[in-house]
């Protein structure tokens, strides 16, 4: 779930390299219509219209190519965890 002030993280680079894959961006509003779009702070491009055909106001990045920080750092850590886990569990056997 997306709020205005999280950092997000970038999952999947932009069609126009507006938005990077691994770079963290800060959110600063949030629409809805098809899918949920991102505005980002100090990030503005000219294509505005949702794939249904609707034109939305200035600069919207799909929620489909972020993730919320805290979301990802937590993932990663559990997956670090779990490795080490599964590491010990190795050595053990
Ligand atoms: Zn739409």
């Amino acid at each position: 779930m997306f709020t205005i002030g999280q950092k997000v993280i970038c999952i999947e680079t932009a069609y126009n390299n507006t938005t990077v894959k691994g770079r963290i961006y800060t959110v600063v509003d949030i629409n809805e219509c098809c899918e949920v779009n991102l505005y980002l702070d100090g990030i503005i491009h000219k294509y505005s219209r949702c794939w249904c055909g609707v034109q939305l106001k200035g600069s919207p990045n799909s929620g489909r190519r972020f993730i919320p920080l805290d979301d990802y750092l937590s993932d990663n850590v559990l997956d670090k965890i779990i490795e080490q886990v599964e590491a010990d569990e190795l050595v053990a056997v």
